[in-house]
């Protein structure tokens, strides 16, 4: 069982899919390893430590030669699999509704892509689930983010010559990014409140420390849908929401959206005529961003100044932690594959539930449910 690990080809993305850590593991399993030269250069992780671990390093094509498993954060172009083992499978993110192209072409050449956002949320898999721990970081990263860029301190100083008052933080969409995001702000010292859909939030950001600010006038909605994620809410909820939002937002110095919806664009949770309520110098960080934006002139990658307001969009937050986000994306994979490893074949032989749920293709065909739908 040949596993290759390429460099990541997307830009901006620095992360990579095994560490040495994880190469020593999977090579306990009994794999053979192989990683393209200058993989781990960007998550601060030499050619020489994956030598080290018992990875053989080369060239892409030598690397991906008879591979049975490619490894990847951001699965690669299909071009780059060539020589690869005929249904080799590939087990990265596909960002599969937005890339369908890609999906097909994976179809196409008969590999086995195998999507890591399609993880189901249950308990089991929450050691291989890829989205809560790049979320993790992404919440942590985008308050860091926000402190750095507003030119005032979060925590209420009180010094000789007066007072400092405390930021305050708003996080709309209480995720695990928006659950990290409070804990980080208030870690920092802020005055934190947050708001969700759903209503089973209200209980975690109260037990954070934070106020929940929710629509409440708005009877009998509850935004839980299937596997806990959001649905996309009704015009009356979508007025009331904004409503509470602008009335809300006018006081807040540091706004962090992370609100999404699987399989459609962002929310848009913050207009520009909101914004320019805001305080001069307020901060706003939309993690969103990527997925079309919760807020109005957010782009990625860019900080974009509105009304006094910086808005800062990363395209990909997780990629800011390089390093700590490629050993918990590694472990995420690592566990995905010895938790099927079957010891006779010699090779991971997946379930049913957890199989059928992040293969996206299979036989040369597009076999997901999610993406027939
Ligand atoms: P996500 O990234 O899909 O969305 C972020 C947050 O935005 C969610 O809390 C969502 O409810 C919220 N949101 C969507 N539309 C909104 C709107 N219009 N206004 C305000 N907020 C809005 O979420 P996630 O972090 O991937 O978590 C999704 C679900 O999965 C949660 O229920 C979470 O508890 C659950 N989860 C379960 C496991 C597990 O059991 N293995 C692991 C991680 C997360």
């Amino acid at each position: 069982m040949r596993i290759a690990v390429l460099k990541e080809r997307a830009s901006g993305e620095s992360r990579v899919a095994a560490t040495p850590e994880t190469v020593k593991k999977l090579i306990a399993l009994g794999a053979t390893l192989a990683v393209e030269d200058g993989a781990g250069s960007a998550a601060s992780i030499t050619d020489e430590a994956y030598r080290e671990a018992g990875a053989e390093v080369g060239q892409a094509a030598a690397v991906v030669k008879d591979a049975d498993i490619v490894m990847g954060v951001q699965a690669p172009d299909v071009a780059a699999l060539n020589g690869a083992k005929p249904g080799a499978w590939v087990a990265a993110t596909f960002d599969p509704f937005v890339q369908k192209d890609r999906v097909e072409a994976y179809a196409k050449a008969g590999f086995e892509a195998l999507s890591m956002e399609f993880m189901p949320r249950i308990t089991r898999a929450q050691s291989m689930d890829v989205l809560s721990s790049q979320s993790n970081l992404a919440g942590y990263k985008a308050v860091l983010a926000c402190a750095n860029t507003y030119g005032r301190a979060f925590p209420m100083m009180m010094t000789a010559a007066g007072t400092v008052s405390a930021a305050k933080v708003f996080v709309m969409g209480v995720g695990v990014a928006g659950l990290q995001a409070i804990a980080t702000a208030k870690r920092l010292g802020a005055q934190v409140s947050a708001t969700d859909v759903r209503s089973a939030t209200k209980e975690q950001i109260q037990s954070l420390g934070a106020k929940p600010v929710f629509v409440e006038s708005v009877e009998g909605i509850e935004g839980e849908g299937s596997g806990g994620y959001a649905t996309e809410m009704s015009e009356e909820y979508q007025k009331a929401q904004a409503e509470l939002v602008s009335s809300h937002i006018a006081k807040q110095d540091i706004v962090i959206t992370t609100a999404l919806i699987p399989g459609r664009a962002a929310p848009r949770l913050i207009s520009d005529a909101q914004i320019a309520t805001m305080r001069e110098g307020s901060v706003i960080f939309d993690l969103a961003v990527a997925q079309g934006g919760n807020v109005e002139g957010s782009v990625p990658d860019q900080v974009v100044e509105k009304h006094g307001v910086k808005i800062i969009g990363y395209s990909n937050t997780a990629a800011h932690l390089a390093a700590d986000a490629s050993a918990l994306f590694s472990r995420n994979l690592f566990n995905f594959l010895n938790a099927f490893w079957d010891a006779e074949a010699g090779k991971p032989v997946l379930d049913e539930e957890i199989g059928d749920a992040v293969r996206l293709t299979q036989g040369g065909e597009i076999v997901n449910e999610r993406l027939k739908g």
